[in-house]
């Protein structure tokens, strides 16, 4: 009997303390679960109010808001977010500027001669081998020849004639014995 007693008195005190540890451990995760929430909306959410309202969410309705949270919350970290706009700029960075008709600002090719569009003349032709040639080039990278640059019209008309004769016929005069 006494023994019978002693152990319906410990099993009352036993319900109490596995009731008040459920009780406390379940609170503990709520707080974790709530901590969780802040450091991963931390993570993923620039601005500070939102994160506050995540946290709150996750703490508010308990266990439910986390799961909520889980459901909205942003996809990507952002430092995933920031990592990956470093490499689009690197990759940009690596392909050149696209080039574009200075004129009507359609993409043109790096081989183009003229803008297929309006027209407009983006390089000279190599006169040996036709390759394109960019404007800072003195020779033809593709057949050695040395770049011919074509004088603006009405140059060669104004001034070329009169100061510098052409090399051939001021080297006959010259060298033409008297
Ligand atoms: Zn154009
Ligand atoms: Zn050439």
């Amino acid at each position: 009997m006494r023994s019978a007693a002693l152990g319906a008195v410990l099993d009352g005190q036993g319900w109490a303390l596995a009731r008040t540890l459920l009780l406390l451990l379940v609170g503990v995760f709520w707080l974790a679960v709530g901590y969780w929430t802040f450091k991963d909306a931390r993570r993923r959410i620039q601005r500070g109010w939102l994160v506050a309202a995540a946290t709150l969410l996750g703490l508010v309705p308990p266990f439910l808001g986390a799961l909520i949270y889980m459901l909205f919350r942003p996809p990507e970290y952002l430092d995933e977010v920031r990592e990956r706009e470093l490499e689009m700029r690197a990759l940009q960075h690596l392909r050149g500027p696209d080039e574009r008709c200075p004129v009507c600002r359609s993409p043109v090719e790096a081989s183009f001669l003229v803008c297929p569009v309006c027209t407009t003349r983006l390089r000279e032709a190599c006169v040996s081998c036709q390759s394109p040639l960019e404007r800072l080039w003195q020779v033809c990278p593709y057949c050695e020849t040395p770049v011919v640059r074509r004088p603006p019209p009405g140059y060669a008309d104004a001034v070329g004639e009169a100061s510098s004769p052409p090399p051939g016929r001021g080297r006959g005069r010259r060298g033409r014995p008297e």
